[in-house]
């Protein structure tokens, strides 16, 4: 029997050029010490270095030149990505935008509105948010009870939705709502609605972190008139395009690297190459994180050749998301076991704002019994 060898993808001598770019970018921006680095894609938000991404071309990576974007592949808006998260950049400002609500766009929005809103979003000046849970209607998205009933020139919008992240500073969000009555088929009759979250009737409620801070909210929705051009794409194509969107949703670095700042800082602070405990820990760790990035880095290596590999992608996100946990745990292990500091240091601040935060990385994107459940259709289809 002939086993199959796995040959790990080598970075291309241009990918390495601007990995090198960004990681010396990052080191003059945010030199290490002068800044809390963040955890993942909940990192800060900070609209002005969002900017300069922007200025520096590493948003909107893989949307063609016409539109603003790069017009480059999805591997090297991996690079950026990894290089970006595993620095704990403030990236949260453009995140949904940039990861989904672009690509999006171009897959099924109208011609204005990919002039309208991408070049915005590849400059980091506009943001959006994602307005699809409810609170009865997370994993079961196909139950959103937000409602929008047609009248002259456009639609008036009802409902409440939930767990928003980033909707209390950003500028919209594209709102799942059923705007035709339910038939057998529960997932026809869906559409998404670019809403702009300063327009009359929002009302954004914050939600607190277990952490104490303010990442998502409720939003309630009354008589929200939303005109007929923000429709996102065709009426009644709500299903396809947010399943469309799971490939970039759950398959990027940010589902594995979340806790890599917290590793980090542990092996600057109190790595012993004399100590077998932590070489076998952290040894374990770093290799996982290496085989993590190796099938994340396939999976966008797929995007580039136009597949939408869902499956993969909710693998991708259901290793990851367990992975950060286990790391979460391994590290608390390692700091039981030895004299620490008086709680200052900035590995254990990072390590207890990662215990707090961890048991949301297996919710947020879609739980893990969700998840197993794609993967398990996926390989009997
Ligand atoms: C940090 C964070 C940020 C988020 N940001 C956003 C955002 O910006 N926009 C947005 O729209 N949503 C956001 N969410 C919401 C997130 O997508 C939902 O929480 C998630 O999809 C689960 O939905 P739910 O909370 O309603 O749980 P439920 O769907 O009620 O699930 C509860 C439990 O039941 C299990 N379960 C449910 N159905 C099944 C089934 N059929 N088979 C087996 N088990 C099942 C689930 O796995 C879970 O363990 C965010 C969540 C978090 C934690």
């Amino acid at each position: 029997m002939s086993v199959p060898t796995f040959r790990p993808r080598v970075m291309t001598e241009k990918e390495e050029a601007l990995r090198a770019e960004v990681r010396e970018f990052l080191a003059e921006r945010l030199p290490r010490g002068t800044y809390r680095p963040g955890l993942g894609m909940s990192a800060g938000a900070d609209p002005e270095f969002s900017r300069e991404l922007g200025r520096r071309g590493y948003l909107c990576v893989t949307i063609p030149e016409e539109y603003g974007g790069q017009g480059g592949s999805a591997v090297e808006r991996f690079v950026i990505v990894e290089e970006l998260l595993s620095a704990g950049a403030p990236v949260a400002a453009h995140w949904a935008a940039d990861r989904q609500t672009a690509a999006t766009l171009m897959l099924y929005g109208t011609e204005e509105q990919r002039r309208r809103f991408i070049p915005a979003i590849a400059r980091g000046e506009c943001s959006f948010s994602l307005g699809m849970s409810e609170p009865d209607s997370g994993s079961d998205l196909a139950a959103v009870r937000t409602r929008g009933r047609k009248v002259e020139g456009g639609w008036l919008v009802n409902g409440r939705k939930t767990w928003t992240s980033g909707a209390h500073r950003n500028d919209y969000f594209a709102v799942l709502c059923r705007t035709s009555e339910a038939t057998e088929d529960r997932h026809q009759g869906l559409s998404q609605l670019i809403v702009d979250l300063r327009s009359e009737g929002v009302t954004v409620l914050p939600i607190e972190f277990l952490n104490g801070e303010h990442h998502f909210n409720d939003v309630v929705l009354e008589d929200v008139f939303v005109p007929d051009d923000m429709v996102l794409g065709e009426v009644g194509d709500g299903w396809r395009q947010v399943t469309g969107e799971l490939a970039f949703e759950r398959s990027g670095p940010d589902r594995f690297l979340s806790p890599f700042p917290v590793l980090e800082s542990y092996v600057r602070e109190h790595g012993d190459p004399d100590d077998e405990r932590q070489a076998e820990v952290v040894g374990r760790l770093v290799s996982r994180f290496w085989a993590l990035r190796q099938i994340s880095l396939s999976v966008a290596e797929s995007l580039d050749s136009g597949e939408a590999p869902k499956l993969e992608a909710s693998l991708v996100k259901d290793i990851g998301t367990t992975f950060e946990q286990r790391v979460s745990t391994d590290l608390q292990g390692l700091a039981d076991a030895e004299p620490l500091g008086d709680g200052d240091s900035l590995f254990e601040q990072l390590l207890s704002e990662l215990v707090l935060t961890n048991p949301s990385f297996t919710i947020r994107g879609g739980t893990t019994e969700i998840l197993r459940t794609v993967i398990a259709k996926g390989l009997r289809s």
